[in-house]
């Protein structure tokens, strides 16, 4: 019997998720990712600030679908879609499907402010987790030869732009390596000359936690030296400054743009319907307008859930790809689609070392109950069990010796020329 083909773009929460789950399904599944890797994207903001090594939160994808028997892995930059063939179009080439699930997740949202992404860092892939610990660290050492004060405090000011929990986390943790392990690598440094800043447009941070514990997380980061700057719309980003409304600039040669996020490319390029901020749109089975064989999930998809859309987040990635697998199977039977509910686990964040929120349904956690849950449910999440025990180890090691030993300004060398490669 023929096999019907799953191609599955993306190879995130959503896509692998979708991938294991249809392991016993009498399908062969593709998986298609620019990535040769699976991202642990929760604890991407500890490799950009050296707790992490990049092994520990990617792991190969071929590695994690050994164990299914009719699934594959292909590695191509998806381009787009040709619906009437049932192409998936990547540079590689096209990819039959008879179905498709797009996965592709979400990318930096700029607002449209082209010059923001030239002057600005942004946290959504591995690549720019090392650039900028490769930046904090080359700051610093550069930081040693200039003699102008005014021009070392542009070096050692790191600004972030939105209090979201990436923002949030990535803000406590750049605090905490430059005072608690930094400063011991650099016995001259002036800590007045060092500065933390969190920006966020809105008058509270974590705008989707409690109230509470938004005022937790805002007193646990000024507590670590954050400066954190409340009802501040950034009006522009130049290589030398952040300007805000009220004529307020922040000299700094460090932003990290953590405002915004949107709908990724390969999603926009297949030409279905968007909702803001481009999202696919599609129903409540998942599928796309028009297209019964192809689902969108995840952070793509604009799912509509009561109110507004549901949020970007991991557990919504991995319950819609659950159900995409149990709508192909009962199809591929001449079944129907299943419709999508949401079941919401609760949403944390960390603030550092012994700081954290966690909203659990009706329970509202903050400080050190807050982060040893979000300790917990990180390190059972993290991938295979090698990894987590590794991220264990790293963690113990940090907290007691105030150590990061990653330190290393590292910079992959170009490959060899073209010509020189095997075709
Ligand atoms: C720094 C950071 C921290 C986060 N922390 C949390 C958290 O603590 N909890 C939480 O719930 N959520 C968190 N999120 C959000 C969470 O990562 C997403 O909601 C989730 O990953 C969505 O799953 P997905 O499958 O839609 O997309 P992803 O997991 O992002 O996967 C998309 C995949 O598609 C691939 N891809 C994209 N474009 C193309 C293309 N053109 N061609 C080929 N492949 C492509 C990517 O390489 C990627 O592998 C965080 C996100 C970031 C960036």
């Amino acid at each position: 019997m023929n096999r019907p083909v799953v191609v599955i773009a993306g190879a995130g929460f959503g896509g692998l998720t979708c991938a294991r789950a249809l392991k016993h399904a009498p399908v062969d599944v593709l998986l298609v990712d620019r990535n040769n890797y699976h991202l642990f994207t929760p604890l991407l903001y500890q490799v950009a600030t050296a707790i992490l090594d990049p092994g520990e939160v990617a792991h190969p994808v071929r590695q994690l679908i050994r164990d299914l028997p009719h699934g594959d892995f292909r590695k191509a930059e998806v381009t787009g879609v040709d619906f009437d063939r049932r192409l998936l179009l990547t540079e590689e080439g096209p990819i039959h499907y008879e179905y498709l699930v797009i996965a592709t997740g979400a990318t930096t949202d700029y607002f449209g402010n082209r010059s923001l992404a030239e002057t600005t860092m942004g946290l959504k892939s591995l690549d720019e987790g090392l650039a900028f610990r490769n930046h904090v660290f080359s700051q610093f050492e550069k930081s040693r030869w200039v003699t102008d004060p005014d021009e070392r405090r542009r070096l050692l000011t790191f600004v972030v732009v939105g209090g979201g929990p990436t923002g949030v986390e990535m803000a406590g943790a750049i605090s905490e390596l430059i005072r608690l392990v930094l400063r011991k690598d650099y016995r001259d440094l002036n800590l007045n000359e060092v500065r933390v800043v969190l920006i966020e447009a809105a008058p509270f941070l974590l705008g989707r936690f409690d109230p509470r514990l938004r005022e937790a997380a805002r007193k646990s980061l000024e507590h670590k030296n954050v400066d954190v700057m409340l009802g501040s719309k950034v009006e522009a980003v130049t290589h030398e400054a952040v300007r805000l409304g009220g004529g307020i600039e922040i000299p700094t040669f460090n932003v990290l743009w953590t405002a915004g996020v949107r709908g990724s490319e390969a999603g926009a390029a297949t030409g279905l319907p968007l909702e803001r901020p481009s999202r696919i749109k599609v129903g409540a089975t998942l599928q796309a307008p028009g297209h019964g064989e192809v689902f969108v999930i995840g952070d793509s998809a604009g799912v509509t859930n009561g109110g507004g859309l549901l949020p970007m987040l991991i557990p919504v990635a991995m319950q819609e790809a659950k159900q995409v697998a149990a709508s192909i199977t009962e199809m591929v039977d001449g079944g129907s689609p299943k419709t999508f509910l949401y079941k919401d686990p609760g949403i944390m964040a960390t603030i550092g070392r012994n700081s954290g929120v966690a909203q659990l349904g009706r329970v509202k956690l903050s400080g050190f109950p807050g982060w040893l849950m979000w300790l917990f449910v990180h390190l059972v999440n993290v991938v295979t069990f090698r990894s987590r025990l590794i991220v264990l180890i790293n963690w113990a090691w940090d907290y007691l010796f105030y150590d990061r030993p990653i330190r290393l300004i590292v910079r992959a060398a170009e490959p060899p020329s073209r010509s020189k490669m095997a075709p």
